[in-house]
């Protein structure tokens, strides 16, 4: 495998539903790539797409009513849609591991904190073929408390859940994912269930961490501004499909696909020049989309042209837009 191959790579990713309603094509042949040691985030509205794309990297889609239809994800150079389950199994939680959004639900409030920790190490190490004893299992958790920046780890180890701030909590999740060195961590909206001050400390310590341990990050949230501070690339996703992707700086100095750049005017801007009433018209139904490019109910700039589903043209060198505007002849 060679280094400078991606981490994880997914190729034309497709993913529909059983509705009652009929079959909802939620995914539309997804792309993307993480690279080793970069962070890279996938942006868009509620709705586009971004959590089926993260469970089904992670394996956690429910099988049925969803159903993988197409594509490959790689991971470290193997397809982790071929591969057995057992072997699959035995990458979650260790080398690709997920951070949760909500620290109030993930933990068990039944177990003490350490407790929890502790089985996630133990469970590593089984499948690894890894023999540690409690003590030195207690101890990596102590270490990684440290890491995450929790003052006290005894107490915390010892504590229930509710015993603590959803900061604190917070911080527990990130050290769970955090516990067996993985090179891939997934992020879904981290610290969004917290106040906004929290939140910030919560994403900058994961930034601390990411750099520090020089982890792939893979950040899925509808924030254009943890984008910005977060990642070094960014995919923007409408209707089940990469619309635009580009190094972060230069997506936001040249938005170039008309979503991206109705989602952009929609930020509060200081001087008050936002789109406070937001994109009009709404996401598709996925069991009835419209023909071509799916956003082009929503689109000012919508022709004819645009009733077929746009490939993605190169904008400038490591950015595309899959929008008919950047078709190299239109320019001519
Ligand atoms: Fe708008 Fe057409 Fe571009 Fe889609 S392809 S974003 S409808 S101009």
């Amino acid at each position: 495998m060679p280094d400078d191959a991606p981490l994880l790579s997914v190729r034309d990713l497709r993913v529909s539903f059983r509705t009652f309603d009929g079959q909802a094509d939620v995914l539309q042949g997804v792309n993307l790539d993480v690279p080793r040691g970069i962070r890279v985030g996938l942006v868009g509205e509620s709705g586009c797409g971004k959590s089926v794309t993260m469970k089904t990297i992670m394996g956690t889609l429910a099988t049925p009513p969803a159903r993988v239809t197409h594509g490959q994800i790689m991971f470290d150079g193997q397809d982790l849609l071929t591969m057995p389950a057992a072997r699959r199994n035995r990458l979650k939680g260790t080398d690709m591991s997920m951070v949760f959004q909500d620290p109030t639900t993930s933990l068990n409030p039944v177990f003490r904190v350490g407790h929890q920790m502790e089985d996630i190490v133990r469970w590593s190490d089984r499948r690894r073929g890894i023999q540690r004893n409690h003590k030195a299992r207690k101890a990596r958790v102590l270490e990684v408390l440290e890491m995450v920046r929790l003052a006290d780890g005894e107490r915390i180890y010892d504590a229930f859940p509710i015993q603590l701030s959803g900061g604190m909590r917070q911080r527990i999740i990130i050290g769970m994912a955090l516990l067996n060195e993985p090179r891939l961590l997934i992020a879904d909206e981290p610290g969004t269930a917290l106040d906004v001050t929290t939140q910030d400390e919560i994403l900058r310590l994961m930034d601390d961490l990411v750099r520090e341990e020089g982890l792939s990050l893979l950040m899925i949230t509808h924030n254009l501004g943890v984008v910005r501070q977060m990642t070094d690339h960014v995919y923007v996703m409408y209707a089940g499909s990469v619309v635009e992707d580009s190094p972060t700086a230069e997506l936001f100095d040249n938005p170039s696909h008309p979503y991206t750049k109705a989602l952009l005017a929609c930020v509060p801007k200081l001087d008050g020049t936002a789109t406070y009433e937001g994109i009009g018209g709404s996401l598709p139904d996925y069991t009835d989309p419209p023909a071509g490019c799916r956003f082009h109910p929503r689109c000012p700039h919508a022709t004819d042209r645009c009733l077929t589903r746009p490939p993605a043209f190169t904008v400038r060198p490591g950015h595309t837009a899959a929008c008919w505007l950047h078709e190299p002849e239109a320019h001519a």
